[in-house]
C-alpha cells in the first residue's frame, strides 16, 4: 500500500454493532465465522493508525424489552441485556486475539473477574497504546440502549465519529429490505432523523449526538471493506450531522 492509500480519516472512531451482527449464518448465540470477519476488519483499522472502540449489543441474546413483554421484570431482564453484551463483547476480543490484536473488554457492569471495569482515563489509555477497546454492558443502566452507551463511551473518548453498522447500505425512508422503492439518504440532520422518525438508533442516542456534535455514519457491515473505505474518507453509507 502507498502513504496516499493507507492514510487514514480520522484518529479515533467507535464503532457500534448489534449482537445480531454476531449471529451470522447461527440461530442463536454466536457464530465465529462471522466473529472473525469481523474481527479481521477491525484489525484492518488498527493498521491504518486508528485508535478504534467498540460498542456491541445484546439482541442475539436477550433483549430486556422483549423479555419485560413476556412478563419480566424490566429492570432485571435489562440485567440480562447488559450481560449479553458481555459475553458478545468476550467473544470478539477472542476473535481479535486470534489475529494478534491487542484488546481490553471494559465493563460498565463490575465483573471483573472476566473484564476490566470501565475507567474513562484507563479506556483512553488503552486507544493511545493501540489497543482496541471493547465497551460491554452498555450504559450499565437499565431502560437505555447500547446504542446510547455507543454515544456516550464515543463523546466520552473524544471519538470523532460514531460508526454505526447495519445490515444496510444507511439510511433510507423505509425499511429498503420490504419497500424496493424507500430513498437512500446520502447526508441528513440529527434534527431531520428526530423529526421524520428515521429508524436509526433510539431518540436519546440521537440526541447524545446532537447535542455533543458528534457525527454519526452508518454503513453496512456485510459489505466488506467498508469500515477501512469510511476510515479512509470514503463516502460510504449515510452521513447524520447538524449541518448536512
Ligand atoms: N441494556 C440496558 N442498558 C444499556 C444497554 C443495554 O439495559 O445501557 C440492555 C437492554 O435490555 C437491551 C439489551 O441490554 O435490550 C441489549 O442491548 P441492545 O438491545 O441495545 O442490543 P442490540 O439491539 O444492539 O443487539
Amino acid at each position: 500500500m502507498s502513504q496516499t492509500e493507507n492514510r487514514a480519516r480520522y484518529r479515533r472512531i467507535l464503532v457500534k454493532m448489534s449482537g445480531e451482527a454476531l449471529l451470522g449464518a447461527a440461530d442463536y448465540g454466536v457464530d465465529p465465522a462471522m466473529l472473525r470477519r469481523i474481527a479481521s476488519e477491525i484489525h484492518d483499522v488498527t493498521r491504518l493508525s486508528v485508535e478504534i472502540a467498540v460498542v456491541i449489543g445484546g439482541g442475539n441474546i436477550f433483549r430486556g424489552a422483549g423479555l419485560a413483554r413476556a412478563g419480566m421484570d424490566r429492570v432485571t431482564a435489562d440485567h440480562m441485556g447488559m450481560l449479553a453484551t458481555v459475553m458478545n463483547a468476550l467473544a470478539m476480543q477472542d476473535a481479535l486475539e486470534g489475529l494478534g490484536v491487542d484488546v481490553r473488554v471494559m465493563s460498565a457492569l463490575r465483573i471483573n473477574q472476566v473484564c476490566e471495569d470501565y475507567i474513562r482515563r484507563r479506556a483512553m489509555r488503552h486507544l493511545e497504546k493501540g489497543r482496541v477497546v471493547i465497551f460491554a454492558a452498555g450504559t450499565g443502566n437499565p431502560f437505555f440502549t447500547t446504542d446510547t452507551a455507543a454515544s456516550l463511551r464515543a463523546i466520552e473518548i473524544n471519538a470523532e465519529v460514531l460508526l454505526k453498522a447495519t445490515k444496510v447500505n444507511g439510511i433510507y425512508s423505509d425499511d429498503p429490505v420490504k419497500n424496493k422503492s424507500a430513498v437512500h439518504y446520502a447526508r441528513l440532520t440529527f434534527d431531520r432523523v428526530l423529526a421524520e422518525k428515521l429508524q436509526v438508533m433510539d431518540a436519546t442516542a440521537i440526541v447524545m449526538c446532537r447535542d455533543n456534535n458528534l457525527p454519526l455514519r452508518v454503513f453496512n457491515l456485510n459489505n466488506a471493506g467498508d469500515l477501512v473505505r469510511i476510515v479512509k474518507g470514503e463516502d460510504v453509507g449515510t452521513v447524520v450531522s447538524n449541518d448536512a
